[in-house]
């Protein structure tokens, strides 16, 4: 185990409150690296919240995840008490009140998508159970890592103990790349757009749906179909820009989105914290309950509102046949990881 000593700079910020333990897995990698320099500046949790940081990644990966340590301890930043950095997951979840699950095994070549599948879901396997003996179990679990809604679903399967609501799959990334094809559409800042919505898998079956998303423009809030004008754009290019973002960053970058990925994951746990706004709905992928006619007991992203970290999600939306026939195409994709997924665990 790796760890820094218990910081003691600046103890005014931290003697009000009791220190949050904050899990994050793959904390050697890229999306690691953005995330946690924001967690421990108090974007997520707030600016003075203290924070012990139990960071996880495989062990071939403690040499850099050491490297990671280091660097944080050399941020001085006020909010972090401690940090450990861990390969034992039965360490990483020790007391913790929150995780990001975002390591997890990349495609390698000739790897069929349900191998990696099974290879995954058998990591959220081992987690969950991880998470069932040594968490609290008002611990709200993030899973980022791929495939993202089909882990989180596995993962809350191997930890019994801690209830269904508290698990959750980031879709986030989706609902903010939206945000901002509309708001670079309309020629408005990306504040000036809300109410997109993110319906089931984080894959390309996803579907993203603006229809009642609204924008203000000259002053008032106007529903986005009408601000657009342009439907053949919105039930098109709009949604096969957002659908294949991911790739189009890789083939841009030669790297898999990551700053954009932290962020998004950042801003899915502050608001599950913190709550939502009177006004706004987001998006995230939650235990189905067949809300919307979608299948139960898939992680289907959903446009939830959040009050004393309790989601619920956003009901009575209408739903046309264009909405209904990639919902339903989202869904099915879900029902067949779950059956590979399990399968892959028996
Ligand atoms: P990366 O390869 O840079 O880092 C992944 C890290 O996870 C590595 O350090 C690796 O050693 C570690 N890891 C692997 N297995 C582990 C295990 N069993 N326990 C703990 N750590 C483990 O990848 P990245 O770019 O940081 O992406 C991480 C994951 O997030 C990928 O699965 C990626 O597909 C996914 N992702 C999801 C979204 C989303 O919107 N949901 C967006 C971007 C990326």
């Amino acid at each position: 185990m790796l760890c820094l000593p218990q910081q003691t700079t600046h103890p005014q910020h931290i003697m009000g409150k009791d220190p949050l333990r904050v899990c994050v897995t793959g904390a050697a990698g890229q999306i690691g690296y953005s995330l946690l320099f924001q967690l421990a500046e108090g974007n997520v949790f707030g600016a003075d919240q203290p924070l012990i940081l139990q960071l996880l990644d495989i062990t071939p990966c403690l040499p850099a995840l050491n490297g990671v340590v280091m660097e944080l301890q050399d941020c001085a930043l006020p909010l972090i008490h401690d940090v450990v950095g861990t390969a034992d997951p039965l360490v990483a979840f020790k007391d913790i009140d929150a995780a990001f699950l975002v390591g997890a095994m990349p495609r390698r070549e000739g790897m069929e998508r349900k191998d990696l599948l099974a290879a995954n879901v058998k990591i959220f396997k081992e987690q969950g159970n991880a998470l069932d003996q040594v968490a609290k179990k008002s611990v709200k679990v993030l899973v980022v890592g791929n495939p993202a809604n089909t882990n989180a679903l596995i993962c809350s399967k191997y930890a019994p103990s801690i209830p269904r609501e508290n698990f959750s799959a980031m879709t986030r990334l989706d609902q903010n790349r939206s945000q901002a094809q509309i708001a670079a559409k309309l020629g408005v800042p990306n504040s000036a757009v809300r109410g997109c919505i993110i319906w089931g898998n984080h894959s390309s079956t996803q579907y993203p749906d603006v229809a009642h998303a609204e924008a203000e423009v000259g002053g008032r809030w106007v529903k986005v179909p009408e601000a657009v004008g342009d439907e053949q754009y919105l039930r098109g290019e709009f949604i096969t820009t957002v659908q294949k973002r991911g790739a189009a960053i890789i083939a841009a970058r030669k790297l898999s989105s990551a700053m954009s990925a932290a962020k998004a994951a950042c801003d899915h746990m502050h608001d599950w914290f913190a709550g939502t706004p009177a006004d706004r709905f987001v998006s995230m992928a939650v235990f189905s309950d067949g809300s919307y006619k979608t299948p139960e007991g898939v992680m289907y992203s959903f446009p939830v509102t959040i009050a004393a970290g309790q989601w619920k999600i956003v009901q009575g939306l209408s739903i046309d046949d264009f909405a209904r026939e990639k919902m339903d195409a989202t869904g099915k994709e879900l029902v067949e990881e779950r059956e590979e997924a399990v399968a892959a665990c028996a």
